[in-house]
């Protein structure tokens, strides 16, 4: 079953009522003229609006689109780990459902995952946010290299394709999402970035405030740094096989 597919997209749904038909529809104009197999899991977390109505039409219409609910709102990182145990295939591509995101990008950042990486991020050179995000992402992002060593230029961007099984071996906790280069690299992935399109959100509204985001964002540092001071590799020498 695990190779029926080779791409799985993973897609969190809070209240998204309006943006759902038209991304599956760019999903589907993106990926079909690709000779690739593909699922869509959209993970709606606990919407209050008609999201899962939509997502169950969707399901209908689409037959490689399929979703799960939740019982209630857990958070864009909880979405997206129920989305990655529920992924059939070895890659799993992940993305926002308000249309930031293009899926036209999908095509080159697969291209390049081909090139023998187990993540591409893509990189918003033009945010299509208000001044106040895209200042708060610049610090953020600055910040976070700072203390995690590390040289990327937008772990915020949700377009990304990533190794399924290292995914599911990161550690998990609520605002993991932020940190999955460095959680992934952690892994030994071979980590590669590319410029992708970014637009503004096409309806409904932002979940996140800056502030609140600021701040979770900056005791989450913390712990990803101590993660990090404490991370462990090995490579298994020899093994006593037992005949049995
Ligand atoms: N999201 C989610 N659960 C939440 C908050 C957000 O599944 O508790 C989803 C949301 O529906 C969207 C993505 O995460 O698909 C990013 O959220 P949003 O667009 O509000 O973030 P922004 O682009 O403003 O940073
Ligand atoms: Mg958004």
């Amino acid at each position: 079953m695990q190779n029926q597919y080779e791409l799985s997209l993973v897609i969190p749904v809070f209240n998204e009522q309006d943006n759902l038909l038209k991304l599956m529809q760019e999903i589907d104009s993106a990926l079909k003229p690709l000779d690739l197999s593909y699922e869509v899991i959209f993970i709606d977390d606990g919407s209050t609006d008609a999201s899962l109505a939509v997502l169950k039409d969707i399901s209908e219409t689409f037959t490689e689109a399929r979703y799960i609910s939740f019982e209630e709102n857990r958070g864009q990182s909880a979405a997206f780990c129920a989305g990655f145990d529920e992924a059939r295939a070895p890659k799993v591509a992940t993305m926002d459902a308000d249309l930031q995101n293009d899926p036209a990008d999908l095509p080159a950042m697969l291209k390049l995952y081909a090139e023998g990486h187990q993540m591409v991020i893509g990189w918003r050179m033009k945010r299509r946010d208000v001044w106040i995000k895209r200042i708060a992402s610049k610090i953020a992002n600055s910040i976070r290299n700072r203390l995690t060593r590390e040289s990327v230029k937008d772990t915020g961007c949700s377009l990304k394709i990533m190794d399924t099984e290292m995914v599911r071996a990161i550690p998990r906790f609520n605002g993991m999402h932020r940190f999955l280069p460095t959680l992934m690299k952690m892994q030994g992935a071979s980590v590669s970035e590319t410029k992708v399109n970014h637009r503004p959100r096409h309806q409904g509204v932002s979940k996140y405030g800056t502030l609140d985001r600021a701040i979770a964002g900056g005791y989450d540092l913390l712990g990803v740094r101590w993660l990090q001071s404490r991370h462990f590799s090995y490579k298994i020498k020899e093994r006593g096989e037992k005949n049995s």
